[in-house]
């Protein structure tokens, strides 16, 4: 996979500020804010930054948590898990292996019959590639 590395100044001029926030500096958007907790459109959630293809509509689940959440990432090493233990707690980061943006934390608590795990993703570092479209 080619990396994409790009200098802080020009992610700045690239990304929305909520975006630079999210996949540039770790935040995290407020819960039940972001524009697809509740969407159900079949497509494709690309990353925000580079147009990685990173998560796809069909699993996607409501896990009531307020953020987009997923069972498994579009495709294998797509998504990078990195330890973080900022904020005084273990989390397991996740970050688009292209461009290395924050995308959100996975935790273990996903649905049982579909692997177990949850992909808690901020929508700002998402972009849905409607299959409509
Ligand atoms: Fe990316």
């Amino acid at each position: 996979m080619d990396k994409i590395a790009k200098t802080e100044d020009q992610w700045r001029e690239e990304l929305s500020p909520a975006q630079y926030a999210v996949l540039r500096q770790q935040a995290t958007e407020p819960p039940f804010t972001g524009q697809y907790v509740d969407t159900e459109t079949p497509g494709v959630y690309k990353c925000a930054g580079c147009g990685a293809e990173l998560f796809r509509s069909d699993d996607k689940f409501h896990s009531g948590s307020g953020w987009p959440s997923f069972t498994d990432p579009a495709v294998a090493d797509v998504v990078e898990l990195r330890p973080d233990t900022s904020h005084g707690m273990v989390r397991t980061e996740a970050v688009c292996a292209k461009c290395g943006g924050h995308l959100g934390h996975v935790f273990d608590d996903g649905p049982v019959d579909k692997g177990g795990m949850r992909y808690c993703i901020n929508s700002c570092a998402l972009r849905l590639d409607s299959a409509d479209a």
